[in-house]
């Protein structure tokens, strides 16, 4: 399947957007050296110096593109370590999204030739984190089918399913080439984790759409999988028919890589059906190509077909030979899938070993509060305190001294609500809090706003928590970009969350409360699969003198938000004092008032 990945990086390094008015001339020649860079490396090496020359009048973006191109020249040379350290500082110039995904893509095809699969298996992590702050739907499909390809070459077939769903399901109706793409991948998913039926329905699947959508090399792609299922079920009529078919194709296009592959795995087809000739003709083929990483697996199927074919003959010698080269080919095969294998148990150790580390801040965040508690209970007895605190001090100290740099880290991981990335409850009031007292010494403004969706609890219930999920996820994601750098975005638990505004008055906080209730009732529920209406309910409340903590403000915003919600939901309301009356909104699960739902 490398030739996906090669057919994948060639055609993405096209980029689109690429002018900007005031500065046509250098984005016309980057226009070019993006035409030329898979064709001409001399001539887009001479495109690279003309821009090395007027280096200082380059925006940051025209700058990253550069280092890219060139970095991808290098790549194509074999030289990729340099190309590496170009990336790395195309990366730091703090490019767009999109060019930021092919700064990943090469630096991971980069890793990945060098076999350094803890780097790449890395930067996919990182990778990841980013895919889920992105909002746009394109950019994130092509995200998701970019580390789908890394994961095939890594041969972590559970995850490439996982992004290739992903894909599959974003890209729906939006993107037929990505769509294509994805198809393919669940199918080659299927196929590698050897569920042949789903697999043989997966790639029907993505060679109908593909040929439909004008794809042919990925409806190619396609029946060479339906003709791997057909050997890998011994049905050899069905898969010489197949491969036939497909290598006609490969030829046209002239599509050596593949051809490789099909040549490998007709000589197979052929052994299989008795036709030795026929066999040794395309095991030959295979066999003089040289020995570079991506010819090994074909080299590996050749021999052992060579080695059969002459035990057949009685040619014990040559037989012995091929099986012998068959042996080292399949070895360095081994070696390199338990490099990916260990590469790839590593990284998700490290995952393990992140949940330990929280577990046990936890543990420790309980530890001091059960303290504070006893410190503050004046019937408590002084002997059980200086028990406690030494027991406290003395697992605090071995784990300070155990992991003091690495528990930094992890503090931090411990604040975040894990699903939307926003501050947790408890750190998110904490941070508030200290916050509320800088501005009461500056006599300045504090605002809260407090929102909880409406009716979430029909949408887990008709779609599942899935969906629940995905939608929690979309509001933070359209809402963050609407808050400022200081305010204090916090899960409350739920579907419930508070915006903390240092330094706004009321009508900016009404403002943003109004933004916010626009963007979440304008999400688009289709990329989740399902249709349903998004809506919330806000309460508004800013600082009173009177207020010497967050406390008050906070229940006049509940009260608020109750408000909201008793007068039918999917609005703004400020707090008054008319409102004292009220009960607090943990009431509110009686309202009969009908979901949403479309
Ligand atoms: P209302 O308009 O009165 O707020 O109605 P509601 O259905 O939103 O309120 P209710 O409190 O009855 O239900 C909240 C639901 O939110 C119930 C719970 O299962 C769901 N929920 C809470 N946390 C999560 C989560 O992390 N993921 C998902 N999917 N659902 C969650
Ligand atoms: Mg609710
Ligand atoms: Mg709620």
């Amino acid at each position: 399947m490398r030739c996906v990945i090669v057919l994948f990086f060639l055609s993405s390094l096209v980029i689109s957007n690429v002018s900007r008015a005031e500065d046509v001339d250098y984005d016309a020649i980057l226009m070019k050296l993006e035409l030329n860079i898979s064709t001409s490396s001399m001539h887009s090496e001479e495109l690279i110096k003309q821009l090395n020359d007027v280096w200082p009048n380059l925006t940051r973006e025209q700058k990253t593109k550069v280092y890219m191109y060139q970095a991808v020249l290098l790549t194509y040379k074999g030289d990729y370590l340099s190309s590496n350290s170009l990336l790395v500082k195309a990366e730091k110039l703090n490019p767009s999204d999109e060019l930021l995904n092919k700064i990943y893509q090469t630096l991971t095809t980069n890793y990945i030739t060098l076999k350094q699969y803890s780097g790449a298996l890395m930067l996919m992590e990182r990778h990841l984190e980013r895919i889920n702050k992105i909002n746009d739907i394109d950019i994130k499909v092509g995200s998701y089918v970019r580390l789908a390809y890394l994961a095939l070459e890594l041969d972590a077939y559970q995850d490439l399913r996982e992004y290739a769903l992903e894909a599959m399901t974003l890209s729906h109706d939006l993107d037929n080439r990505q769509h294509c793409f994805a198809l393919l991948y669940v199918a080659v998913a299927d196929l590698k984790q050897q569920q042949y039926q789903n697999a043989d329905s997966s790639f029907q699947r993505s060679q109908d759409f593909c040929e439909t959508n004008q794809l042919p090399l990925i409806a190619l792609m396609s029946q060479k999988g339906l003709a791997e299922i057909a050997l890998n079920t011994e049905d050899y009529q069905s898969a010489k028919g197949l491969l036939e078919t497909v290598l006609e194709g490969y030829q046209e296009f002239n599509f050596q890589i593949e051809i490789n592959h099909v040549n490998a795995l007709l000589s197979q087809t052929y052994f299989h059906l008795g036709d030795f000739i026929q066999a040794e003709t395309f095991a030959r083929k295979v066999m003089e190509l040289n020995d570079e990483p991506s010819h090994i697996e074909y080299k590996a199927i050749a021999a052992k077909v060579l080695s059969q074919r002459y035990l057949e003959s009685k040619q014990y010698k040559l037989a012995y030979d091929y099986l012998e080269s068959h042996q080292k080919y399949s070895n360095s095969i081994l070696d390199d899938t338990k490099a990916k294998a260990n590469a790839y148990q590593m990284a998700k150790f490290k995952h393990q070993e992140q949940a330990r580390e929280i577990a046990l801040l936890n543990q420790e965040r309980r530890l001091m509060e059960t303290q504070k508690e006893l410190e503050q209970s004046d019937q408590v007895n002084s002997f059980m305190i200086v028990t406690i605190l030494t027991g406290s001090i003395f697992f605090l100290s071995l784990f300070l001294f155990s992991s003091h740099r690495q528990k930094i880290r992890y503090r931090k991981l411990a604040l975040i609500d894990r699903l939307t990335g926003v501050y947790n409850r408890g750190a998110g009031q904490d941070f508030a809090e200290n916050e509320f007292v800088q501005v009461c010494l500056r006599d300045a403004n504090f605002s809260v706003v407090l929102f909880d969706l409406d009716f979430f609890k029909h949408i887990n219930d008709s779609f599942g928590h899935a969906t629940g999920d995905w939608a929690l996820k979309h509001v933070v994601a359209v809402i963050k970009p609407l808050i400022r750098d200081g305010d204090i975005f916090t899960r409350m638990g739920g579907e419930e969350f508070a915006l903390f505004l240092p330094y706004s008055n009321e009508q900016a906080a009404i403002d943003i409360a109004d933004r916010c209730k626009k963007v979440i009732e304008e999400i688009d529920s289709k990329y989740s699969g399902h249709q349903f209406k998004l809506s919330a309910s806000f309460g508004v409340s800013s600082n009173l003198v009177d207020d010497l903590s967050l406390d008050p403000i906070l229940k006049r915003a509940d009260l608020a938000l109750y408000a909201s919600k008793h007068a039918g939901r999917n609005r703004v309301t400020v707090y008054s004092d008319d409102l004292k009356g009220m009960h607090c909104h943990k009431d509110r699960q009686s309202d009969s008032q009908k979901p949403l739902l479309s």
